[in-house]
């Protein structure tokens, strides 16, 4: 039987908690990690309808994007809104678990499926995140004590370069040291320069790996005080494929605002109000950014990536207003909800593996329920 912790497990391979933004707050919110679970449920909000409704078709856990309790929390009382929620779950028997931003920069993400839906092929993030950098190594050893090392350090991490393991470059040259009191050397005297054949072992490893390194070189290297150096690398990883916020690429053909503007309301789940653009209707585009969610704040990040249209939510006047005179890209703004929806699709499909039944809650959450337009002849 699976429990709650298996499909945690399988969602948190799929979006890696690390990715999250450090504001952000992912994870399991309520419910037992060792509770079973047969059916598992998928929002984009935990609202009190959705809540209800996860229990309602027998799901013992409810997945969604958005945290229910971001901020700071004092109470769950039934009388609150999000007290309500938690007690209306925990109470019909259904875990809470979110992934949020970390589903958002994984790939394949969040973003991932909204670039799809809008038409291009999701290609480098807008703000690639990587999962700490690669340091580059230098040791220097005795050549009889090399290959020992180097094992050592393999077993641990070090030398891996994409689909290759064991990875190293060795340099045959001559070490000299002076060994002062209270020394121990293993080679030389206290006292006496000493000069004998080294060999130096340089290789790759991931950074988060470095304390660790010391510690294996340390305990597997003959001398008393190991020379080495230890230097990170400016990032030279292939973008199009790194994970991060927001994803950008380019349409087959170019087409009319006008026209992509249409085709993005095609083809995402639909809200009352439906998708707006602003910039010349005409202008052609191809080149196209989009981020899931409130994307606002990378405005002046597209404008410098050369786009020619930024598909995002949640934006305001004045931000776009400034954009657009200072000569940025086109904006297609469409509601929060619609963009990140398809984050449920996904979800269930990461979840499908596992012996568990899965289903999406079709409530559309998007606050905005009336769009008016005035009620004149010519409309
Ligand atoms: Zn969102």
């Amino acid at each position: 039987m699976v429990q709650v912790k298996d499909v945690v497990e399988k969602l948190e391979a799929a979006y890696p908690p690390q990715l999250a933004e450090s504001w952000d707050h992912v994870g399991l919110i309520c419910g037992d990690p060792e509770a079973q679970v047969g059916k598992v449920a998928f929002a984009l909000d935990c609202t009190q309808a959705v809540a209800e409704a996860a229990v309602a078709c027998g799901a013992q856990m409810l997945v969604v994007h958005h945290p229910l309790l971001l901020r700071g929390v004092h109470s769950v009382a039934a009388n609150t809104p999000k007290g309500k929620v938690v007690h209306t779950l925990i109470s019909g028997g259904c875990a809470l678990f979110a992934a949020h931003t970390n589903a958002d920069s994984a790939r394949p993400g969040v973003s991932d499926i909204l670039a799809e839906l809008v038409g291009i092929t999701p290609g480098r993030p807008i703000k690639p995140v990587t999962l700490g950098g690669t340091d580059k190594w230098g040791v220097h050893v005795p050549p009889q004590d090399t290959r020992r090392l180097k094992l050592a350090l393999f077993e641990s991490g070090a030398g891996a370069i994409g689909d290759y393991s064991e990875c190293a470059f060795s340099i045959d040259g001559t070490g000299e040291f002076t060994p002062l009191d209270g020394a121990d050397p293993t080679d030389g005297q206290v006292g006496e320069h000493f000069t004998a054949a080294e060999t130096r072992v340089e290789f790759v490893a991931p950074t988060r790996l470095r304390r660790t390194l010391i510690d294996v070189l340390r305990a597997n290297h003959p001398y008393e005080e190991p020379a080495f150096d230890v230097v990170q690398l400016e990032d030279t990883e292939d973008l199009s494929q790194a994970t991060g916020l927001g994803r950008i690429g380019e349409l087959p053909e170019p087409m009319t605002l006008r026209e992509f503007t249409q085709q993005v309301a095609d083809n995402l789940p639909e809200t009352v109000w439906g998708v707006r653009a602003a910039g010349d209707p005409e202008q052609m585009v191809q080149k196209v950014a989009v981020s899931s969610g409130a994307g606002d704040s990378f405005l002046d990040d597209v404008a410098k990536l050369g786009v020619d249209v930024y598909v995002t939510s949640d934006l305001r006047h004045h931000p776009v207003d400034e954009h657009l005179r200072a000569g940025g890209p086109a904006v297609v703004d469409t509601a929060h909800w619609a963009s990140e929806f398809p984050f449920t699709r996904q979800a269930a499909g990461i979840v499908a593996g596992l012996d568990v039944a899965t289903e999406i809650v079709e409530i559309r959450t998007d606050p905005w329920t009336v769009s008016a337009h005035p009620d004149r002849p010519e409309r």
